[in-house]
């Protein structure tokens, strides 16, 4: 089972929302004594492959990465949707935004039931990408879609579909519009999203 600690749940959410901006962002938590970096991104290339799959979770009624996984979910406190959390401090380049965060290290996520992620729709940010990628390389960031080596190695079921007319604005906008809302609210640069992308942004999609 994959265990990242709080430093790292924070790590993995600012990579997500840090993914665009072309100026360097500054991460602190001073009770946990986390400082975290993330430099200006120069340029992000969007592979042709976001485009050409889709996919959903509920298809295949599969939970595993809520129950594989071991992190601790991150919200900002005006979305959470009530649970076991606790706020939590984080400065953003200076200025001080409220979290709440959950403990799913030590204990299972408090919000997956049998059917499923019973807060689908604001659920953390990082649930809702589990398979669309942000990935890094120096100062540049390539977005797709692709299953990476932590689901083959817990066997994710998902055989991406080509999307039907109207699917994939559907896909994407409730990945992008809910990332770039973050990315406002803690005053975050997301220039460097091409133009491809940012209609997503702005686009009305059901949870
Ligand atoms: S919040 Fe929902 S999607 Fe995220 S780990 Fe919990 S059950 Fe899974
Ligand atoms: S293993 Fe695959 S299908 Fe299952 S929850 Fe993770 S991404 Fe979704």
């Amino acid at each position: 089972m994959a265990v990242h600690g709080l430093g790292r749940s924070l790590r993995a959410y600012f990579h997500y929302v840090t993914a665009a901006s072309a100026s360097p962002v500054h991460v602190e938590v001073p009770e946990r004594r986390v400082e975290l970096a993330f430099p200006a991104v120069a340029e992000v290339r969007v592979s042709r492959l976001l485009f050409e799959r889709t996919y959903s979770c509920r298809d295949y009624a599969c939970s595993r990465c809520c129950s594989r996984v071991s992190f601790w979910n991150v919200w900002r406190a005006a979305d959470y949707p009530g649970g076991p959390g606790r706020e939590l401090r984080v400065r953003v380049n200076g200025i001080e935004h409220r979290f709440v965060v959950e403990d799913h290290v030590h204990s299972p996520c408090a919000h997956l039931r049998s059917a499923g992620c019973a807060v689908y729709g604001r659920e953390p940010l990082h649930c809702a990408f589990p398979l669309v990628k942000l990935k890094r390389f120096a100062d540049r960031v390539v977005v797709t879609t692709e299953r990476y080596s932590r689901n083959r190695y817990m066997g994710c079921p998902v055989e991406f579909r080509t999307p039907a007319p109207g699917e994939l604005d559907h896909f994407l906008a409730r990945r992008f519009r809910r990332w770039a809302r973050e990315a406002d609210w803690l005053g975050i640069d997301r220039s460097r999203l091409p133009e491809s992308l940012q209609r997503y942004c702005i686009m009305d999609s059901a949870p």
